[in-house]
C-alpha cells in the first residue's frame, strides 16, 4: 500500500446476516483525486463508504486512509475524513452555528480554534448568512450545505460524500455540485452517486460498482475508450441532400455502418479517425455540402449499462 494514496481498499468484504453487501473489492483513490463511486441501487456504495469511514467494521480486508488502518487507528482516520452520509446527521432544533460548533467539538477541534473553524466551514459552504437560523427552517439545499459544512469543520484532507445531491431540486443540485467542485481544489473527494451526469461534471476518475463487486475503475476517457474503440461521427448535409448522402456514405470503404439520426447520420468508421477524411473528400467530389461533422463519444450511460449488464469490463469484443 502506498503513502501517496488517500484511500486504499484491499479485498474488502462485508456481509449482512450472511447476505453480501460487498465481496472482495479492491480499489484506491489518489491524493487530490475526485472520484465518482458509481453504481445502481443496492450495489454496495453505502456499505463501502461506511467501512472506509469506520461506521461499519469490515468482515475481511484492509482499508487505509492516508496510510492509517481504519480498524487499528480509527482516531487517525476520523481526523482525516469528512463524511456526509446519505442522510445528513442534522439537528433540527439547533441553529446552524450551534450545530457546527457542536460538530467541531465532536471532531476534537481544539477549544480555541472552534470559532475560527466554524467560520471557515460556513464561509466555504456559503451559509454564513443563515448562521442564526434553526436548521428545521432551512431549505433542503441549505440543509445539504450544512451537512457538507459539518464534514469539513475539522479541516480534513479527504471528503466522502454519499449521494450528495439526492432529493434536491435542479437549482439546488447545481449549487451543491458547484460547491463540491470548489472544495475539490483543496480536498480529495470520494463521492457516491447513481446519477451519471454528476460524475461527468465533477469527477476525474470513476469506479463502477455493481452487485457488490467492482465492474470498472478508470478515467472517464479511459472508460469511454474501453467500451467503444471504433469512432462514430455525426454528419449532417444541406437539407434535401439526405438521400444522395446516404448512398454516398454507405458506399465508402472506410465506413462500417451508417444510420439516420435526426437531420443527419451517425457513421461508424471501420478503423480509426483518420478515415473521416474519406467522408470530407468524397462529399466535395460529389458536390454534397457538409454542414456539421463531429466525433461522437460513448455516453456514460452507454458505458454504465454495458459494464453493469451482460458485458464485462475490458473490451473483450476486440
Ligand atoms: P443505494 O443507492 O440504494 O443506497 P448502495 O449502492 O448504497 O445502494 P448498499 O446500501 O451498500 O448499496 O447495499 C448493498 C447491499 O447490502 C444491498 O443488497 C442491501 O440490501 C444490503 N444491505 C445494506 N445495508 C443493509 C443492512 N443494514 N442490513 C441488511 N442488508 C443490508
Amino acid at each position: 500500500m502506498t503513502a501517496e494514496k488517500a484511500i486504499v481498499v484491499q479485498s474488502l468484504s462485508k456481509f449482512y446476516d450472511g447476505k453480501p453487501g460487498v465481496v472482495d473489492i479492491s480499489f484506491s483513490v489518489g491524493k487530490g483525486d475526485v472520484v465518482g463511486f458509481l453504481g445502481p441501487n443496492g450495489a454496495g456504495k453505502t456499505t463501502t463508504l461506511n467501512c472506509i469511514t469506520g461506521v461499519l467494521t469490515p468482515d475481511s480486508g484492509v482499508i487505509q486512509v492516508d496510510g492509517h488502518d481504519t480498524v487499528e487507528s480509527p482516531m487517525e482516520v476520523r481526523k482525516r475524513i469528512g463524511y456526509l452520509p446519505e442522510i445528513a446527521p442534522l439537528y433540527p432544533d439547533m441553529t446552524v452555528e450551534e450545530y457546527l460548533t457542536y460538530a467541531a467539538q465532536l471532531r476534537d477541534v481544539p477549544k480555541n480554534r472552534i470559532r475560527e473553524s466554524v467560520e471557515r466551514a460556513m464561509e466555504a459552504c456559503g451559509i454564513t448568512d443563515v448562521r442564526k437560523r434553526l436548521i428545521r427552517n432551512l431549505s433542503k439545499g441549505y440543509g445539504q450545505r450544512v451537512g457538507i459544512a459539518q464534514a469539513i469543520v475539522h479541516d480534513p484532507p479527504i471528503l466522502i460524500l454519499d449521494e450528495p445531491t439526492i432529493g434536491l431540486d435542479p437549482i439546488q443540485i447545481q449549487e451543491i455540485r458547484n460547491l463540491i467542485r470548489e472544495l475539490s481544489g483543496s480536498h480529495t473527494i470520494f463521492l457516491s452517486t447513481h446519477i451519471l451526469p454528476e460524475v461527468t461534471m465533477i469527477c476525474n476518475r470513476v469506479i463502477i460498482i455493481n452487485d457488490g463487486k467492482i465492474a470498472a475503475e478508470d478515467t472517464l476517457e479511459g472508460l469511454t475508450r474501453r467500451v467503444k474503440r471504433k469512432p462514430d461521427y455525426f454528419v449532417r448535409f444541406s437539407p434535401g441532400e439526405e438521400a444522395e448522402a446516404e448512398k454516398f456514405l454507405s458506399s465508402l470503404s472506410a465506413v462500417e455502418d451508417c444510420r439516420r439520426d435526426g437531420s443527419g447520420f451517425v457513421v461508424t468508421m471501420k478503423n480509426d479517425e483518420s478515415e473521416v477524411d474519406e467522408i470530407v473528400r468524397g462529399a466535395v467530389e460529389r458536390n454534397l455540402h457538409v454542414r456539421e461533422l463531429s466525433r461522437q463519444t460513448a455516453s456514460l450511460e452507454d458505458i454504465f449499462v454495458r459494464l453493469t449488464t451482460e458485458e464485462t469490463a475490458g473490451g473483450e469484443e476486440e
